[in-house]
Formats: C-alpha cells, sequence, structure tokens
C-alpha cells in the first residue's frame, strides 16, 4: 500500500459516470478508508494538512474499468489456430489445456492480472472452466494472484460435463462429473464468497457454454447460485456454428435454450450474444439479464458484432469483457472501449456509439453485469476505484474533449490506479508486480504446457 488511508487527487478532469454523467474540467477527490467521501469541481475542501496530496493535472479520472468475461489461463495459448472459428479453435486449444497445472495457472494469473491492472482494469472476472484430474486447485491459484496484484476479482467457478462422447464438443478428459463440480462449486463460496458491501472477492456459478455443459448441470448450476445467493455466468450466443449446435440438440436457439432452464435474470450474465433476434435482445432486457460485450475476441474468431445498441437501448446491462488472451490476443481492457465504439459503428453507423457510451460499458454498465452498486462510478459512498490516465501528452495533447481523447485517442496503460483507495499501478508501473520476471514465468510455463501436451 503506498498510499496511507486517505489521499486527494486534485486538478484533473473526472469524468464521474454518475447516473448524470457529470463531469469536472478541473476537480477533486477525496479518499478516505478505500471510500470516495467527495468528489467536485475545483479543489478540495479544507482538510487536515497532512493529508496527502496527489496532483494529477494533465490527467482525466474514470471510475476503475470492470471487466466481465475473462479466461486468464489463455495467456499460456496466444496466437494458435490463427484462422480457425469458435469450434476448431477450442478442438485445438482443449488437448493442450488438459495439462494445465497451478504453477501455470499462477504464472498465466500474475500475467493476465498485470495487464488488466496496468490496462485501468480495478475489478475483473476470470471464468475458470478447465480443471484437469489430479492437479492442485487452480481457483487458489488465480484468487490469491489477485490478492497479490491487489485487483477487486469475481472468479467464476466453470466446469464442463459434456464430452465428445455424449456429443459434446470437448474431449473427454476435461470434462468433470457433475457432482464433483457442484460440491468443488460450492466449497469454493464456503472458502472465498465475501456478500458484504465493498468486498474483493466474490464467487459466481458459471459452467462453460450449450455444447460443453448437460442441461441437468445448467440446472443444478441455477438452483445453487439461488441458494447461495450467488450470481450466474456462461457463454451464449457466440457464433452461428453454437446456434446450429442448439437448435439440432435441443429443437431451439440458445436463447430460448437458457430461457428454459431458467437461466434468465437480473442475477445472470451472458458471454458475448453476438448473435439475438429482436425478440431475444427484447427476452434478455425485460429479465435484466446481463452481458458481456468482447469485442475483440469477437473479431479475432470471426464470430460477428454483438447488438450492443440495442441491448443498451432496451434497458440490458451491458458491460465489457477482454475475454481470454487465446482468442484476444491482448488482455488490456482499456483499449475494448475504443473497440467497442468502432465495431459498434461498423455495424449501425457513426452515431452508433459515443465515446461516453463506450465509457460507460466498461465502468458503470459492468458494474451492473456483476450486480454491484458499490463501483462504476466515481460519487461519495463508492469505492476508491479510480483510473487517472494521462492525456497531456504526445498522444491525447491538442485534443478538447477530454473523454474523446481517452477513448478515441490511442489506448495508453493507465498513470495511476487506485482500488479500494490503495494505489495499485503508480506511474504506469504495477506495484506489485515485477514485469519482467512475470514475463519469464510465463514463458518457462508455456513452454512447459506444450511439452506436458506432446
Ligand atoms: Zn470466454
Amino acid at each position: 500500500m503506498s498510499f496511507p488511508n486517505r489521499v486527494v487527487i486534485e486538478g484533473c478532469v473526472i469524468a464521474t459516470m454518475d447516473d448524470a454523467l457529470t463531469e469536472h474540467s478541473s476537480g477533486h477527490i477525496v479518499v478516505e478508508d478505500g471510500s470516495i467521501i467527495a468528489v467536485g469541481e475545483g479543489t478540495a475542501p479544507p482538510l487536515e494538512p497532512d493529508i496527502p496530496r496527489l496532483d494529477a493535472s494533465g490527467c482525466i479520472a474514470s471510475p476503475g474499468l470492470v471487466n466481465c468475461h475473462h479466461h486468464l489461463y489463455q495467456w499460456l495459448t496466444r496466437a494458435r489456430a490463427q484462422e480457425s472459428n469458435l469450434f476448431e479453435w477450442l478442438t485445438e486449444l482443449y488437448p493442450l489445456w488438459a495439462h494445465i497445472d497451478v504453477e501455470m495457472q499462477r504464472a498465466a494469473s500474475r500475467a493476465g492480472l498485470t495487464a488488466l491492472v496496468r490496462s485501468g482494469c480495478s475489478t475483473t472476472t476470470d471464468h475458470h472452466y478447465v480443471f484437469p484430474r489430479g492437479t492442485g486447485d487452480l481457483l487458489e491459484a488465480a484468487i490469491t494472484s489477485a490478492e497479490e496484484i491487489g485487483v477487486r476479482f469475481h472468479p467464476c467457478r466453470g466446469s464442463m460435463d459434456l464430452g465428445r462422447s455424449d456429443g459434446g464438443l470437448p474431449p473427454d478428459e476435461v470434462t468433470e462429473d457433475r457432482d464433483a463440480v457442484l460440491a468443488a462449486t460450492e466449497r469454493a463460496i464456503d472458502t472465498w464468497h465475501d456478500p458484504a458491501p465493498g468486498s474483493m472477492l466474490r464467487i459466481a456459478v458459471a459452467p462453460c457454454s450449450p455444447f460443453s455443459v448437460t442441461a441437468e448441470l445448467m440446472r443444478e448450476a441455477a438452483e445453487l447460485a439461488r441458494r447461495r445467493g450467488v450470481r450466474l455466468h456462461t457463454h451464449l450466443a457466440e457464433t452461428l456454428e453454437e446456434q446450429e449446435f442448439c437448435e439440432e440438440r435441443f429443437g431451439v436457439r440458445p436463447v430460448e435454450y437458457l430461457d428454459e432452464l431458467g437461466w434468465l435474470g437480473d442475477d445472470v450474465w451472458l458471454a458475448h450474444c453476438v448473435h439475438l433476434s429482436d425478440s431475444e435482445i427484447r427476452r434478455l432486457a425485460a429479465t435484466g439479464t446481463g452481458v458481456a460485450h468482447c469485442p475483440t475476441s469477437n473479431a479475432r474468431l470471426g464470430a460477428g458484432i454483438a447488438p450492443v445498441v440495442s441491448l443498451t437501448s432496451a434497458g440490458a446491462p451491458v458491460g465489457l469483457g477482454v475475454d481470454g488472451a487465446a482468442s484476444n490476443e491482448a488482455g488490456e481492457l482499456g483499449p475494448e472501449i475504443r473497440q467497442a465504439m468502432l465495431v459498434a459503428r461498423i455495424k449501425g453507423g457513426p452515431a452508433a456509439l459515443t465515446a461516453r457510451g463506450a465509457l460507460a460499458l466498461a465502468t458503470r454498465g459492468g458494474a451492473r453485469c456483476l450486480g454491484r452498486d458499490d463501483i462504476g462510478s466515481i460519487e461519495p459512498g463508492k469505492q476508491a476505484d479510480i483510473a487517472l490516465w494521462r492525456i497531456d501528452e504526445l498522444d491525447h495533447a491538442g485534443i478538447e474533449d477530454p473523454v474523446a481523447a481517452l477513448v478515441f485517442g490511442p489506448p495508453r496503460p493507465a498513470e495511476h490506479l487506485l482500488v479500494q483507495g490503495r494505489a495499485v499501478v503508480q506511474g504506469g508501473r504495477v506495484v506489485a508486480a515485477d514485469e519482467s520476471a512475470i514475463a519469464t514465468d510465463l514463458d518457462k510455463a508455456s513452454r512447459r504446457l506444450l511439452e506436458a501436451a506432446l
């Protein structure tokens, strides 16, 4: 912790992302004990003289970004199956992933989380669904890495129980027994989940996808999540191949399949939702079901462009997700804001998504997907999760609108990032990470994974 429990940030533009999208041209934020206690234009009101002040002139402050979909372990397997669609890509990668161990998971998690916080992300999910038999606790490895880096964490205990021999996509050796999945998921909730306001860790229940999970596990996972008061997450409607799979196997499209399973509701958020009909968009909005939009991953796999503007216009919660680094090829959330704006415009024209609308997805929209009312905006009473971005250097100088500088301009790492008032990034450096050591560890772990899979 490099800031004490109180700090005053002054001299910066502030995009609060509150309900009115209030902005201050040169404002202040007062942080105390991990929360924001004041925000406004000009200098901070008189406070005791010993409170440290962070001169943030030349910066814009935004809420810390919220990453609604990720697979940290995929840092181990980037740039593979480079011209493949989702099913081909998965089919090539599953056999590799079958050899992940705790040490590899830790190396990938530390690398992935370092990249995320460096890009202004203060809260991230990690959807982990590969648990090879006989390995150690992969979930714990990700959780301890998140504690080390200092990021707010929503690990999603994933699972697969529909192997190839039963008509699913994954090979049988990466699937788990249904009862074992449910027991391990409940154990994770018992061990790690903190429902309190300001929580740094919440577990979600997250069977992987319609083509890798049985209907029975989907139903029982929903029952478990609701009994324990935790959220539900899965992949849905990512590709046309998935849609065809659902129509052939279940006789319905993906959204209708989830609806039949009792899987739509305001305690659910879904990754992708690229292929939706108008009535499915209305159904997601009416049920309050959230969507994690992953524009770069969808582009890389040629999946299509999610109807983000139609979803937000209908009232559905929409946040942004990096998705795994094996389908994004980078792992930073900041650039996804610009990417979301650009792909929305390819689909819907130049007025489809504004700079502020894109920033809202990455902040307040993401918080809504994760069911959190204590993050996602810079307001008194909210958690002090604050990203500060330089807009006075070569990349952004001369742009009059500071929010447009941040979103239209070239994506750059955050100058500072506070999570619960603690400095996680300071001066562009991740405080708790030795980046070169993390890169070396990742390289070794990736090579070891390849050798193990030979
Ligand atoms: Zn994913």
